[in-house]
């Protein structure tokens, strides 16, 4: 095993350390040493947990002279303003026995008094985007002696939409410089912003930490829509003893909202939802009900889920397979413990069907897959994103429930066409809850309900 003193560390550094009593860099603090003292650009895939700020801080505190000039040479960029405080606190920690000026600025507060301190002069600045704009553009803050830019928890801010003040930001800043970013999950956004603005990126990824394979029992359903896909997740919730503390993962905030709705209906009080849209005082509502058990169901987007403490969840269902991979295994790592084996659903549209063999080649696993139950409705309805592009263009003003999918993979089995009374399970659930025959119409349910 690596320990500190294989790292070429200077001297403050190693007792700053040996006092906080850390012995072994983490993986990812060992890989972007190196690469950091480089200079070369740097995309660090890892979460929070990893040890990721002091992978990013040891090798800018070893290589960082004393200098009294004003302006920052080291830029740090964090989505939110507790992070700022935190990666601040961080930093300081290390440099006990290094001389070396760290601010922290964050909006919220006075920009006058972020600019006066900005006056005084700092080595390292730790900034929220918006407020380093303001201070930017403000003319007091400098950004042309800026040798390094590190941008932490990257995917984060992008949701949270910081892409043009990104974007902005790298405009103010020297051509010649070092990036380095680190984010917690892969998306496109993240990738189009390494394409378009880093220089060869040396890529280190950390394997997902947590939950070996084996704990968690893999499930996948082939389904043809979203709708579809709601009707299985209805039903599979019914089960109310074994899905006792279910995450579901959505592929965006839109689908999350709707998803929601949805299961709110059917499920009155037992749905809460998070995604970058709400706000921190929802979000942090939402996670305490969840993780108190008043509200068994959380329905989450891959970015906002990634920071979060969630125990003892039974199953992860994935409405959707990932765009890339490895979120897939942070999703499912969120259920199975040594003591108890989680349980992962998978829904895969036809169009899905090439993303999930990716994730299988990944775990060099195939998931076994489940038939839909025959009690399960198949439902006609297409969401916008789901209807043929023309379709869309020809029938602006149509609803989408007039939309008649070809045959597809989906297809109903003959024996599955005809009108049943569902399952045996099925007709358990209905005798316990009345359910209406119909389920699936609004209009329907509203009106029994109101009898
Ligand atoms: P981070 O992933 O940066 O949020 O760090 C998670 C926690 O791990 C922080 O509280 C750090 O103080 C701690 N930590 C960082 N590096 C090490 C290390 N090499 N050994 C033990 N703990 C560490």
């Amino acid at each position: 095993m690596v320990s500190f003193q294989d790292l070429d560390l200077s001297n403050p550094l190693c007792n700053s350390i040996e006092e906080l009593g850390f012995t072994n860099p983490t993986p990812i603090q060992e890989e972007a040493f190196p690469i950091v003292r480089s200079g070369k650009d740097m995309v660090g895939i890892a979460q929070t947990g990893t040890g990721k700020t002091f992978a990013y801080v040891l090798p800018i505190l070893r290589d960082l002279k004393f200098s009294k000039q004003l302006h920052p040479r080291v830029l740090i960029l964090v989505p939110t303003r507790e992070l700022v405080v935190q990666v601040v606190e961080e930093i300081e920690k290390l440099a006990k026995y290094i001389t070396v000026r760290v601010l922290g600025v964050y909006g919220g507060v006075n920009l006058n008094r972020h600019k006066e301190a900005v006056v005084q002069g700092a080595d390292i600045l730790v900034a929220t985007p918006g407020r380093l704009y303001d201070l930017a553009v403000s003319n007091v803050l400098k950004l042309k002696s800026v040798q390094k830019l590190v941008i932490d928890e990257v995917d984060v801010m992008l949701d949270l939409g910081f892409r043009f003040q990104l974007l902005n930001i790298f405009d103010l800043l020297p051509e010649r410089r070092q990036n380095i970013m680190f984010s917690a999950t892969m998306t496109t956004e993240v990738e189009e912003l390494i394409d378009d603005y880093f220089i060869a990126p040396q890529k280190i990824a950390i394997a997902v930490s947590g939950t070996p394979l084996e704990n968690i029992d893999q499930t996948a359903y082939n389904i043809p829509n979203f709708y579809t896909k709601i009707n299985l997740l209805k039903e599979l919730l019914f089960n109310k003893s074994e899905f006792s503390k279910v995450l579901v993962f959505a592929p965006n905030k839109r689908n999350a909202d709707r998803i929601f709705n949805l299961i709110e209906e059917e499920f009155p009080g037992q749905v809460c939802v998070i995604h970058s849209n709400k706000t921190q005082n929802y979000r942090l509502r939402s996670i305490e009900e969840f993780n108190n058990g008043n509200h068994r169901i959380l329905i989450a987007t891959d970015v906002i889920a990634r920071g979060l403490d969630l125990q003892e969840i039974t199953h992860v269902i994935n409405f959707n397979p990932t765009d890339y991979p490895e979120n897939y295994m942070h999703r499912i790592g969120r259920t199975g413990r040594a003591e108890r084996k989680g349980k992962s659903i998978l829904f895969a549209t036809e169009k899905e069907q090439e993303a999930k063999k990716q994730i299988e080649a990944l775990m060099n696993y195939t998931i076994p897959l489940l038939e839909i139950p025959e009690y399960v409705e198949i439902s006609k309805e297409l969401t916008d994103e789901e209807r043929p592009k023309e379709d869309r263009e020809q029938s602006k003003n149509r609803t989408s429930q007039e939309y008649v999918p070809g045959d597809a993979f989906h297809e109903k089995k003959e024996k599955n066409k005809k009108v049943n009374l569902g399952g045996s399970y099925r007709r358990e659930i209905a005798k316990k809850y009345k359910k209406p025959k119909t389920r699936g119409d609004k209009n329907f349910n509203k009106r029994k309900k109101k009898k």
